[in-house]
């Protein structure tokens, strides 16, 4: 089996090439939702988050409202560290289960869409990255005309994440969104022939 950290910056791509992945067979694990899972009431996580910044960030029904935290650890680099530290080693084990249970299926191919790969130290989780790439002005257009994302807001999110130049230091892979959507389904089709030689497998 092998697995693929995707990463690369907020709307360079990284959920359109899961799924293209998903298509030709691979097993995706979303960190956003593994995320989503450890923050639930009863999961691994919550009841530390909410020991570390107070009832004032739940909701009516006991849940944490991922907003109210976004906006206390936005700009905060103190706050977003105390989070990170209770977030990511919980999130890193689940993402190891769910790796275990691929293997244990007899998946061929398993990719881990994570942003934070590199910075959460996940990096051992994987066998090889693939780095999504796309110009910032590109993003900032599709960001706000696909996902109404304001384009200040875009920017400061672009802003505080790892340059492309140092997250392509760690790539196997480098795939450049530039181009249309049908572009991008060549590219990733192209790496599938090229891993599917590489690795003698048969996907
Ligand atoms: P990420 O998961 O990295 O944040 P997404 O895959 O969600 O990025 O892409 C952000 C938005 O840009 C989505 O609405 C997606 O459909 C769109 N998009 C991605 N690549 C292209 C492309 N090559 N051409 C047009 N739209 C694209």
């Amino acid at each position: 089996m092998v697995v693929i950290g995707l990463t690369g910056g907020i709307g360079s791509g990284k959920s359109t090439v899961a799924s293209i992945l998903a298509g030709m067979g691979a097993t995706v694990i979303d960190a956003d939702k593994v995320g989503h899972e450890v923050y639930c009431p009863g999961g691994p996580a919550w009841q530390d988050v909410v020991t570390a910044f107070g009832k004032g960030i739940l909701n009516d029904t006991n849940e944490i409202d991922r907003q109210k935290l976004a906006k206390i650890v936005f700009g905060n680099p103190e706050a977003l560290a105390k989070l990170n530290a209770i977030l990511h080693p919980r999130m890193y084990r689940m993402v190891e289960e769910r790796i275990k249970k691929a293997r244990q299926r007899g998946d061929k191919v398993v990719v881990l869409e994570a942003a934070l790969l590199i910075e959460a130290g996940w990096r051992l989780l994987v066998d090889e990255v693939w780095v999504m790439v796309a110009p910032v002005e590109k993003v900032v257009r599709r960001l706000k005309d696909k996902k109404g994302v304001a384009e200040e807001d875009a920017r400061a999110r672009i802003r505080v994440q790892l340059a492309a130049e140092e997250l392509q230091k760690h790539a196997d892979v480098v795939i450049k969104n530039n181009g249309s959507l049908e572009e991008l389904k060549e590219k990733v089709g192209h790496q599938w022939q090229v891993l599917s030689e590489r690795k003698g497998n048969d996907c």
